[in-house]
């Protein structure tokens, strides 16, 4: 399909996957994902299988992703992982400020801000995750709460900085419950955070966004949601954790 932008397909492992899964994992991708060049495809291991998983994939065309970052360059702050950390085992992109991150580890706008930045100044590409809960899409709330994320959470980056994020909308309600938001409704927010983009910056640099809808997204509806204007690809997560499935939603979203 014409597409705006190159389609960018993206598997968030989460918690999920030993070395050795992970490992065969990376393996199959290889080998059932070889020679793709139209649609950029990336995984996120979790952080312990980065560097096997990046070994195995440098100079392919699947690139690596950590899943979270801290912001500081070094020091006392136990548990965590900065920006240098993960280019040094060859990460090209980072997830910041999944929703379960906010929810049960006090993500807020402030320090997805503050990881969007130390990531960009360390050359990683974010992939800035927004998007709201059911209540909220159910009280009228879905437009607030995307524009304070993507507002407060890309707040004072350059033009030139804001083309190298990719924005993931993953309403809450979607994710890991097999709930779809429909295309339509993917479609409508994708729009309105491009105008919100173009707020920040100017238009010519929020046409060049990729923005990527996530939540229950599978082989069986990735063809339909790609097909939408505003929807550059997808953040994938129970889906990518299998070769079939996660190759099958690449393979369809080609068509
Ligand atoms: C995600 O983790 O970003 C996600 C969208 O999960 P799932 O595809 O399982 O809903």
């Amino acid at each position: 399909m014409e597409k705006a932008r190159k389609l960018f397909i993206a598997g968030n492992w989460k918690m999920n996957k030993t070395v050795a899964e992970a490992t065969d994992l990376v393996k199959a991708l290889k080998r059932d994902l070889a020679g793709i060049r139209d649609v950029d495809i990336a995984v996120c291991p979790p952080f312990t299988a980065l560097y096997p998983v990046g070994q195995l994939l440098d100079n392919t065309n699947i690139k690596l992703g950590g899943q979270d970052l801290y912001w500081e360059k070094f020091g006392a702050f136990t548990g965590e992982v900065n920006a240098a950390m993960l280019k040094d085992v060859l990460c090209t992109y980072v997830i910041v400020g999944h929703s379960e991150r906010r929810q049960f580890f006090h993500e807020t706008n402030e320090t997805v801000n503050k990881k969007t930045k130390a990531a960009l100044a360390a050359r990683l590409k974010p992939i800035v995750c927004v998007g709201e809960t059911l209540a909220e899409r159910e009280s009228g709330k879905t437009e607030a709460v995307v524009q304070e994320h993507v507002l407060k959470g890309l707040a004072g980056l350059s033009a030139e900085d804001l083309a190298e994020v990719t924005i993931a909308y993953e309403p809450v309600w979607a994710i890991g419950t097999g709930k779809t938001a429909t295309s339509q409704q993917a479609q409508e927010v994708h729009a309105f955070i491009r105008k919100l983009l173009a707020q920040l910056s100017d238009a010519k640099t929020a046409a060049r966004v990729r923005i990527q809808y996530g939540g229950s997204v599978k082989p069986s509806n990735a063809h339909e949601l790609m097909s939408q204007p505003d929807v550059d690809g997808a953040l994938v997560g129970g889906a990518s954790l299998t070769a079939r499935d996660f190759v099958e939603i690449i393979q369809n979203v080609r068509k």
